[in-house]
């Protein structure tokens, strides 16, 4: 079969009318007419997308809202161990279709939707996406979310109601420009605001002691309080009666406005407190993998754990539990570090509330947490001014502050005389907390999120904690959730799968190995080649909108999506487009399968070099793509404002991913893991969990090149890498070098990429590229040469690709859910 008949053969799958629920479509329809008439005074002729996504989503949510209820009885009268994932980030992107999978109603809604005419992909495009993190820390989050409930566990998510997300990105001539996400202007249908259930939170004041009948009791005076008011969201798992919540936190003032102001008619100061209360829930701090070390966001981090620590703790009383078992029935998982006040915060609670005695207390908190590292970053590891601690929550440094003393103590007997040593492992140290050696004394487990990623926290980065208790370490690698990401990303290819395996695989993934029979089946190769290609054609369609660039879905789509960062080497995927582009300029006839690179990335505002970065690839996509010389063999796009429903559209779309990270850098790393699952295949480094992707499908259906960590590490410590030495040794790398400088790319200004090349060559403080680019250089593009080779293959490439499908099921968040649950959590789960 040829490509032409394998697309007729999807088309017409595509046709046939699955059989649905008469009555529930019926219904269906009902309730959404309904809707628009009690909602808006409309009918479907007269309301507008967005009213229809409203009324459809309010008509969904009822019936979300029923098993909530339910599932929330149950959770009472069972009373058993529940979790709480605390992160500062949840990345959930649209929820609309994700409940409807969900629910299993897509069919009969897609059937409404037909006979009422309306537009189901508009209505869903109508959706804001939830952009509540900045990249996969938060995704993962929401992954998790997705799963717990999907398995039956009680698991439940706790963050922060930001009004503003992640900011928009626009290009402008170029350059990434910032705009606001106000996310929640037209409101948020799937919340449930609780004003009536709110916490109060702290700041400032001065501790106080009192005596009352021998017992001495601490209490804050003179601090300046808010409220926190949870607004929660229903999480509902794929065909489960489980439905968890995710609390997300706003914070208001005490009192709407100041009525003595206001009688004076001082308006604006009236307001005053408010402003400054509700600041505190405004808006994401916009940067990945670099905190920013402002009084706002500690204020941030503290009002959601102690909100949630709160309520955990109001929830835990209320069902009469005696609070020695607290640990018993709960467990706190800390994402990153960014939560880590939670621990001196339920000491605060179980001490200045309870009553209890520090030894206690500190036995039943350190039982409760858990906590994962993230990233190995230097310049990601938080670290506060113990001075801004002592200022703004005296009462939870002064418990910080006794836990060091306590912590120090016991270190000096296992290291006498090591002042170095303990300097070293010490949570207070030359006047800084230290919040990750604060959540290592502080929990039960502590998990890098790979393999390699765990490795290097025990060799290197945590290797005194590891001497000391090495137990407590474990690694648990991450996962997406193939729902979301397969499922409903790429439908087809879904339905393609579930007809060789059965549909076993959407609550197993592990299943997915069964469809490694299929790799030789070359009716299945050609399925899949065909549907890979309507895909592509899609995100043709979208592009020429969009950009009014026109790329070829016959050519291979590269594509190197994720967080600007220059660890993560966007800039070296722009160096091989340059040869490429160089190679092709050099002979018209340069052997090469056409190719379009996709870019998507939002850089940090205040990261220049990331800045740059997009610039370039904006020069580099102005020149290439209007040269008549490279004859459409190479085409290159940016596309904005990535984020989860971009990522959805993108990657059932694409042939290459590229995950070509400094080795040792990328913690895990999983939009390595949504390409893989959608077949495409990875050119990367031994970084993250690469490494695992590789061992789970062999060395032959992946492109790996490059140092690998130890290389990397070994460079670092010997300080005996000469970048400069290559650039003069390889003149294709120094030509592409120097095209960055000479007016090539921008002819008004041919010094703007002089920083980006001087950091390459000279380093700006420090060494001079510090990510290996030029080491890396020439066998990215020799792996790069070897893949484009094999696409030439279909036979071969799809073959790969099939391999690929069949191992990801082990990068499933159901699989890393499951890991969790059996070494940390420990808890019950409720299957149906
Ligand atoms: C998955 C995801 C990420 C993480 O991608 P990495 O390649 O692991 O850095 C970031 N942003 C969005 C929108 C995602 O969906």
């Amino acid at each position: 079969m040829d490509t032409k008949e394998a697309k007729k053969a999807v088309a017409t799958k595509e046709k046939e009318v699955p059989q649905v629920d008469r009555v529930l479509v019926n219904q269906i329809k009902e309730n959404v007419e309904m809707k628009l008439q009690t909602l808006y005074a409309r009918t479907l002729k007269t309301a507008s997308d967005g009213q229809i996504y409203k009324a459809m989503s309010m008509a969904l949510r009822d019936r979300v809202m029923e098993k909530w209820a339910y599932s929330k009885e149950q959770e009472n009268e069972t009373n058993g161990r529940q979790l709480y994932y605390l992160s500062m980030e949840f990345l959930m992107g649209r929820l609309f279709g994700n409940n409807l999978m969900n629910l299993g109603l897509e069919a009969p809604v897609m059937q409404a939707c037909q006979e009422l005419g309306i537009d189901l992909e508009k209505v869903r495009n109508s959706e804001p996406d939830a952009g509540l993190g900045n990249g996969g820390l938060g995704r993962l989050a929401a992954c998790f979310l997705d799963s717990l409930a999907t398995l039956g566990m009680e698991g439940h998510g706790n963050g922060i109601r930001y009004e503003y997300g992640l900011f928009k990105q626009k290009i402008v001539n170029g350059f990434q420009v910032e705009v606001p996400d106000p996310w929640l202007e037209d409101g948020n249908v799937w919340e449930v605001a609780k004003p009536e259930e709110p916490e109060i939170i702290c700041f400032g004041g001065k501790v106080e002691r009192k005596i009352k009948n021998g017992k001495e009791y601490v209490m804050l005076e003179d601090a300046q309080c808010v409220k926190a008011i949870p607004y929660d969201v229903p999480v509902l798992g794929y065909d489960s009666e489980v439905v968890n919540t995710l609390r997300l936190w706003g914070a208001r003032a005490l009192k709407p406005m100041d009525m003595g102001l206001f009688g004076q008619g001082r308006y604006v100061d009236s307001l005053a407190e408010k402003e400054l209360a509700e600041v505190i829930s405004k808006v994401l701090y916009p940067e990945d993998n670099h905190p920013e070390g402002k009084a706002l966001r500690l204020k941030q981090q503290y009002f959601f754990v102690s909100a949630s620590i709160q309520s955990i703790h109001r929830k835990f009383k209320d069902a009469g539990n005696n609070i020695f078992d607290f640990h018993k029935k709960v467990v706190v998982h800390v994402n990153d570090t960014h939560p880590a006040l939670a621990i001196p915060e339920l000491m605060r609670i179980l001490m200045d509330k309870e009553g209890l005695d520090w030894e206690d207390a500190w036995s039943i908190t350190r039982q409760t947490f858990a906590y994962t590292n993230h990233t190995i970053l230097e310049e990601a590891l938080e670290r506060w001014p113990e001075e801004m601690l002592r200022n703004l929550l005296p009462r939870i440094y002064e418990i910080v502050y006794e836990i060091n003393e306590n912590f120090c103590k016991d270190l000096w007997k296992l290291h006498p005389g090591g002042w170095d040593h303990i300097a070293r492992m010490a949570i207070i140290s030359y006047g800084e907390v230290h919040m990750a050696r604060l959540c290592i004394a502080g929990s039960f487990s502590v998990n890098g999120v790979a393999k390699l990623h765990t490795d290097i926290l025990k060799r290197e980065v945590f290797k005194d904690f590891y001497q000391v208790e090495p137990q407590k370490f474990k690694a648990i690698t991450n996962g997406v959730t193939h729902r979301r990401f397969l499922l409903k990303a790429n439908p087809k290819l879904a339905h393609l799968i579930t007809e060789h395996i059965g549909d076993g695989w959407i609550k197993h993934p592990g299943e997915l190995t069964h469809f490694k029979e299929q790799a030789d089946n070359k009716d299945v190769q050609e399925r899949l080649a065909a549907i890979r290609h309507e895909n592509k054609a899609k995100l043709a369609d979208h592009i020429f909108h969009k950009y009014a660039i026109t790329v070829d879905p016959d050519s291979i789509f590269d594509v190197h999506v994720k967080r600007l960062h220059e660890y993560k080497r966007q800039l070296l995927n722009v160096m091989h487009i340059m040869f490429l582009y160089n190679k092709v300029l050099d002979n018209p006839d340069f052997p090469m399968h056409p190719r379009t690179f996709i870019f998507g990335a939002k850089a940090a505002p205040g990261y220049h070099n990331a800045k740059m970065i997009i610039k370039l690839i904006h020069a580099l996509a102005k020149k290439v793509n209007n040269d008549p010389r490279v004859k459409d063999k190479i085409k290159v796009v940016f596309m904005e404002n990535y984020r989860v429903s971009l990522a959805e559209r993108i990657i059932p779309a694409s042939d290459v991913s590229e995950q070509i990270s400094t080795a040792g850098k990328e913690a895990s790393g999983t939009g390595n893991m949504k390409f893989m699952l959608n077949g495409a295949l990875t050119i990367g480094t031994l970084d993250g969990a690469n490494v695992e992707m590789k061992e789970a499908v062999g060395t032959d259906n992946i492109y790996i090149f490059g140092l690998t960590a130890e290389e990397v590490s070994n460079y670092y410590q010997l300080g005996h890498y000469r970048p400069y030495e290559l650039y003069q040794r390889q003149p294709e790398l120094r030509q592409v070098l120097d095209q960055l400088v000479n007016g090539f790319l921008e002819e008004e200004h041919p010094d703007m990429f002089q920083g980006l090349y001087n950091g390459l060559l000279y380093g700006h403080y420090g060494m001079a590229d510090p990510y290996f680019l030029l080491k890396d250089f020439e066998p990215y593009c020799q792996a790069q040469t070897r893949l484009g080779l094999e696409y030439k293959k279909p036979e071969i490439w799809w073959k790969k690709a099939i391999l690929n499908i069949s191992h990801a099921g082990e990068f499933s968040s159901d699989r890393t859910i499951r890991d969790y649950n059996e070494q940390v959590w420990h808890l019950p789960i409720y299957s149906k």
